[in-house]
């Protein structure tokens, strides 16, 4: 069986570190989280956030915004946070209702406090290889293979998924640490062929259990960046109401036996997401106050 690659405990250890360094600080870092409307899923996600952020000591605010609100309006706030020397850190938990412009919501950002990396200006010294807030996720896959000192360079990593929010930075970050980069997507001919092909493969589609054992070949590290909340009365006989549960996007029971090392969906890339999130906060707090 494959060797787990625990996001929970990476990120507990990441926790002890942060806490140890806010309580040095004369201030503690905010964060400020925008939620447009009232998507199910981004309470879950925002609930986390708060969850870590207040067990390390960072303010985390919070502003709810309602889901009729104008595109104006929603600009208006991010500038006022942006002004407000005080926050630290600025995100805008996604999805937005269709009726906005994301674009625009995401680039008002001040890139100094865009501690999820989303900016343009901050994808753009990610392209350059230049430092900058690398996106959360990216930056907690990144983490996470580190811990377990699983090195990139000259590797080839498959990365499924090529969205601004994972895919994108994910490849752009492996590459500046010089793997073999291969995007991969809903038009790409033979996937199974190109995944087989990875020493790495990372996936991020939003398509439950899709990676099956076909997918892999021993050897590979697989990690699993899919959060997809499922009905679990569709996968067994029993017909009562169950809690919804969580699966990736890696027919994980079934890849699990194949490969060299694996993550958990949950407990794999998501809390190192959180973690990232706040390291990140970190760094935007010592650099506004240097
Ligand atoms: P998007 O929907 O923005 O992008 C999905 C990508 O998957 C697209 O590039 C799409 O290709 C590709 N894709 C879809 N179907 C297939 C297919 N059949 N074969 C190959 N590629 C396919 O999703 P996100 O990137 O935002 O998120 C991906 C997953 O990661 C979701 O489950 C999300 O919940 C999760 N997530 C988890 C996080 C964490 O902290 N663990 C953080 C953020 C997201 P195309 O471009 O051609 O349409």
């Amino acid at each position: 069986m494959a060797q787990m690659l625990d996001g929970k405990s990476v990120r507990d250890k990441i926790a002890v570190e942060l806490t140890a360094q806010i309580a040095k600080l004369d201030q503690k870092p905010e964060l400020v989280i925008f939620q447009i409307g009232d998507v199910a899923e981004s309470n879950t996600y925002i609930g986390q956030k708060i969850k870590f952020g207040e067990k390390i000591g960072a303010v985390v605010t919070l502003v709810k915004l309602p889901e009729d609100i104008s595109q104006a309006e929603v600009i208006k706030e991010v500038e006022a946070k942006n002004q407000d020397e005080t926050v630290n850190g600025i995100i805008v938990q996604l999805p937005i209702p269709k009726t906005l412009d994301k674009e625009e919501i995401i680039q008002t950002i001040d890139p100094k406090k865009d501690v999820d990396g989303q900016n343009s200006k901050t994808l753009k010294l990610l392209m350059e290889g230049k430092d900058c807030f690398i996106p959360a996720t990216t930056q907690g896959v990144l983490t996470l293979l580190e811990h377990y000192k699983i090195s990139l360079a000259g590797k080839h990593a498959v990365i499924v998924g090529r969205s601004t929010l994972v895919g994108k930075p994910t490849a752009l970050a492996f590459l500046n640490k010089d793997a073999t980069v291969t995007i991969a997507h809903s038009k790409t001919e033979n996937l199974k062929q190109e995944t087989r092909n990875a020493d790495i493969l990372i996936v991020a589609i939003g398509k439950p259990k899709m990676i099956t054992k076909e997918f892999v070949k021993a050897g590979q590290v697989v990690i699993d960046v899919g959060i997809n909340v499922v009905d679990q009365s569709s996968e067994t006989r029993d017909q009562r109401p169950e809690k919804p549960k969580l699966v990736g996007d890696v027919d994980f029971e079934n890849v699990k036996d194949i490969v060299e090392a694996i993550t958990p969906v949950p407990g794999g890339v998501g809390p190192m997401t959180v973690a990232s999130l706040f390291q990140n906060l970190l760094v935007a707090y010592e650099s506004q106050n240097s």
